[in-house]
């Protein structure tokens, strides 16, 4: 059985227990829902067949996870199906515990002889591993498979902005932009019957209505959760968007972007799979896309992991911080109450159907996620309190919400990555957005007729 190619960057121990001699290995599979390109999983199906024991996945699957209803939970079901499906084929056995995940981690570790996990930056992704690790008595070793450059190697500090951090993430590419070949089967097969009381993922339906969750954002029809789907989205994007993407990306009235990044929040994806996909092209918009989806994603997992502030305006740059107190008491062009921003009552048609297009279909346009922001600063009357606003909205909507990405588009609506500008009123020297430039560069009233359209289509069943 050959060796799959795993970086030793990649690989963390996570506590100093030796192996034991369990009667299994356990991937604890979190963030990294696949079993496409999954380095964790390799990583362990490598070691189940040299231990020549049998290898089982485990999920913990909670109620709570914060910020999470009933949208969330639909799509990665639809997602863990998939996975379900595939380790059937590979005959592995996934367990999925309906309880928080650590506690269902030490309980499958008990006869384990070694375990396995993928890597998550957000803090309770991280509290739920150092308990685990302290927990167990056998190996916790995480694997970093979402990234493509092990966000440790790439810099052991919180980077000011993206220039500052794209040398150091570029001397690393040749390294880490490797396919990963899979080792793909398990010597030792079979289920364990290890008595476990695991969710029934085939029956979706019976598992939301058991599921103690949030069910006051309803799921969404236009982006289905799970691996095919996000490689249809590629496939789609790499044929028919990729080529324009440099110039077409930021216009909200077209449609030329990848709609990756639900799948990324999941892991149902891996993000060296695309990187790699977009590098062996010599599309024109090959570096732009690499740019967003190496550069600025993991410039967002190097704030999150570096700055424990990241989910509030403390985590800004002194300056930042400083231009926006003094202007806390300047007066505001409109004031909105979080409930008017929720239904999408200003007096902006286009924030009105950016709001809009969140809360639909689960995903707003790049573009108007920065003028989104930016609005919410105007509009409310402490940046405090606007910043928690446009958190909570964001969080709340969209399926790719609460992610590293979504604590850092928020911190640079505020100036987070990016620096001092003309000075005025309301934003201090934080960058500006106006409705000007929306109708300057784009048909930005295709835009709202867009989402409208979309919106009748959903009224009508249609989507
Ligand atoms: C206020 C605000 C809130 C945001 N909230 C989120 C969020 O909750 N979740 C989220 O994933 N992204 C968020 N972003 C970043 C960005 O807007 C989205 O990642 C992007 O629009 C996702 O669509 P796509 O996959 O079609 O993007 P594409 O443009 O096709 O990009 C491909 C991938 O590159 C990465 N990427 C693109 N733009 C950025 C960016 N500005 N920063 C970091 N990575 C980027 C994403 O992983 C994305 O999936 C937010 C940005 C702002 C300004």
């Amino acid at each position: 059985m050959k060796q799959p190619k795993i970086d030793p960057e990649r690989v963390k121990f996570l506590n100093q227990e030796k192996i034991v001699s369990g009667d299994y290995l356990v991937y604890w599979m979190q963030a990294s829902q696949r079993t496409h390109y999954n380095h964790a999983l390799e990583y362990t199906l490598h070691r189940a067949n040299k231990l020549e024991q049998p290898l089982i996945v485990y999920f913990g699957l909670t109620s709570d996870y914060p910020e999470a209803n009933l949208r969330h939970y639909t799509f990665m079901l639809e997602g863990l199906q998939e996975v379900k499906k595939s380790l059937d084929k590979m005959n592995i056995e996934l367990v999925v515990l309906n309880q928080s995940p650590e506690l269902g981690a030490v309980e499958i570790a008990e006869n384990a002889s070694l375990m396995v996990t993928d890597r998550g930056y957000l803090n309770i992704e991280r509290i739920w591993r150092e308990y685990v690790a302290q927990k167990v008595k056998c190996p916790l070793i995480q694997v970093e498979t979402d990234v493509v450059v092990p966000i440790e190697t790439a810099s052991l500090k919180e980077e000011y902005a993206a220039a500052t951090i794209r040398r150091k993430i570029n001397k690393q590419l040749e390294k880490f932009l490797i396919p990963l070949k899979s080792s793909s089967y398990p010597s030792i097969k079979g289920s364990l019957n290890l008595g476990l009381d695991s969710l029934p993922l085939y029956n979706m339906k019976k598992i939301l209505n058991k599921l103690n969750i949030n069910r006051t954002v309803e799921s969404v029809e236009l982006y289905k959760g799970g691996t095919k789907q996000a490689l249809i989205h590629l496939k789609e994007f790499l044929d028919h968007k990729l080529d324009r993407f440099a110039d077409l990306r930021n216009d909200p009235s077209q449609e030329y972007l990848s709609n990756m990044s639900p799948y990324l929040h999941y892991g149902q994806i891996s993000p060296l799979y695309i990187a790699l996909k977009v590098s062996d092209t010599d599309s024109p918009g090959r570096d732009a896309f690499l740019e967003e989806l190496i550069i600025r994603r993991e410039l967002s997992m190097n704030f999150v992991y570096n700055n424990p502030q990241y989910d509030n305006i403390l985590c800004l740059p002194d300056w930042a911080k400083k231009t926006l107190r003094e202007h806390e008491n300047d007066p505001r062009p409109y004031l909105y109450s979080i409930e008017e921003f929720e239904e999408a009552r200003t007096h902006d048609p286009y924030w009105n159907a950016a709001q809009k297009e969140m809360v639909y279909t689960g995903k707003m346009h790049g573009y108007m996620r920065m003028y989104w922001g930016k609005k919410i600063l105007e509009w409310v009357d402490n940046p405090v309190e606007a910043y928690q606003i446009a958190l909570y909205l964001n969080n709340k909507y969209e399926l790719d919400g609460r992610d590293a990405n979504g604590y850092t588009g928020v911190a640079w609506c505020f100036g987070k990555h990016d620096r001092a500008w003309k000075e005025r009123e309301v934003f201090g020297k934080v960058r500006y957005m106006n409705d000007k430039g929306l109708k300057r560069k784009f048909k930005i009233d295709n835009y709202v007729d867009r989402v409208d359209g979309i919106i009748e289509l959903i009224h009508e069943g249609l989507i």
